[in-house]
């Protein structure tokens, strides 16, 4: 427990900070260092406890005026707070931070509740088209498993655990440092509450073994790149028979050597010719289920202009119906002409510019003539 530490600098505000900005700095820390969020780390816990007793002496005004004059000595024993001054001096009873402090720890139950296993992270690739369609997998972790022969108790199968003498099965025991009472993990039990007298040989008595497990996973269609498939219970055990932590897949989606995607729509570059540019015509689209869409091209497209098929891209999430596929069309320049259609280009470029080409078959013929004029 962080006593020595100012309550201030604790919860990150001035010293002349108002109520509002208190409990705001309050309320962030607390939930960043929350032993719910922060399963088993003892660091977050003390914090935890340290914040919330700076946000108790610091929110009441009086408790407040007291430790800006007093420091933490006005609550310790010999200082303004003990004996004779409670209750006159404005200092109140302080059980009502230790119930915040420790929850119902004391309270008759036994702990907050079991902590549970850590949850684990997998990642998994798989194709468009398994994004597509959706698929069943399996997939094989190396996990912290409750362990089979004691159940996760960590006691040998046949004997039992008994509870701990010196927490009486708490997990926990209390020291009195000066006025306040600090909670700590027990250190025979190590916050177990019971003590295993005949440890299970497979475990060692910790409750779970290291295990390769298979696992089922079913991805829906639509998944997308980042999308998390979480499966309860299939993360780590949790110590001494504590329920298991939770697995999220982190789904990665395979670059696709046609189509690119953003979220439900899909797209996709198309070559065409300039003579299908130019006259218009229709070209078939693969879809990435396999069915093809045929697309009208309008005559005098251009090329980098998108052309859009509805509801033939990705399926949505956990949703109905499907994006759009979008087209993108690349007019392709023919690179070897044969000479018949070199010919003909030469034509159609005179028809552009009326400058006479020598490559037409017209100029050709002009030149022919001339020549069979000047040799007869
Ligand atoms: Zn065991
Ligand atoms: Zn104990």
């Amino acid at each position: 427990m962080s006593l020595d530490i100012d309550y201030y600098e604790l919860l990150e505000v001035e010293r002349t900070a108002d109520e509002k900005t208190l409990k705001t700095a309050y309320r962030r820390l607390a939930m960043e260092c929350h032993p719910d969020r922060n399963p088993g780390c003892d660091k977050s816990e003390a914090k935890f406890k340290a914040i919330n007793e700076a946000y108790d002496v610091l929110k009441d005004p009086q408790k407040r005026a007291a430790y800006d004059r007093f420091g933490k000595a006005a609550f310790e024993n010999g200082g303004m707070g003990n004996g004779g001054a409670r209750g006159g001096a404005g200092f109140g009873d302080f059980s009502d931070i230790f119930e915040s402090f420790f929850g119902d720890a004391f309270g008759g139950g036994r702990q907050r509740g079991p902590v549970r296993g850590a949850d684990l992270r997998y990642d998994l690739e798989i194709s468009l088209e398994d994004a597509f369609h959706g698929r069943a997998t399996e997939i094989a972790i190396d996990v912290a498993a409750k362990c089979g022969d004691c159940d996760g108790t960590g006691a040998k199968p046949g004997t039992s655990t008994r509870g701990c003498n010196l927490c009486g099965g708490h997990g926990k025991v209390r020291a009195q440092q000066g006025f306040f009472v600090v909670e700590r993990t027990c250190p025979t039990c190590h916050g177990r509450g019971e003590v295993i007298e005949d440890p299970c040989r497979k475990c060692s008595g910790e409750g779970r073994v290291d295990e390769r497990q298979k696992i089922e996973v079913n991805i829906p269609p639509g998944v997308d790149e980042g999308t998390r498939i979480r499966i309860a219970g299939k993360g780590e055990a949790g110590p001494n028979g504590a329920p298991a932590g939770d697995l999220y897949i982190f789904m990665h989606i395979a670059r696709h050597k046609v189509f690119e995607r953003d979220g439900t729509t899909l797209f996709c570059r198309a070559p065409i010719s300039f003579t299908k540019a130019a006259l218009g015509g229709e070209i078939e689209i693969p879809g990435p289920d396999g069915s093809k869409h045929s697309v009208n091209i309008p005559e005098g497209i251009q090329s980098g202009k998108q052309l859009r098929v509805r509801g033939a891209g990705m399926p949505v999430l956990q949703g109905r119906g499907r994006g759009d596929l979008v087209i993108q069309i690349d007019v392709e320049t023919p690179t070897r002409l044969t000479a018949r259609q070199k010919e003909l280009l030469c034509e159609f470029r005179e028809t552009e510019t009326g400058e006479e080409c020598p490559q037409s078959r017209g100029f050709f013929d002009k030149v022919k003539e001339f020549w069979d004029d000047l040799t007869e």
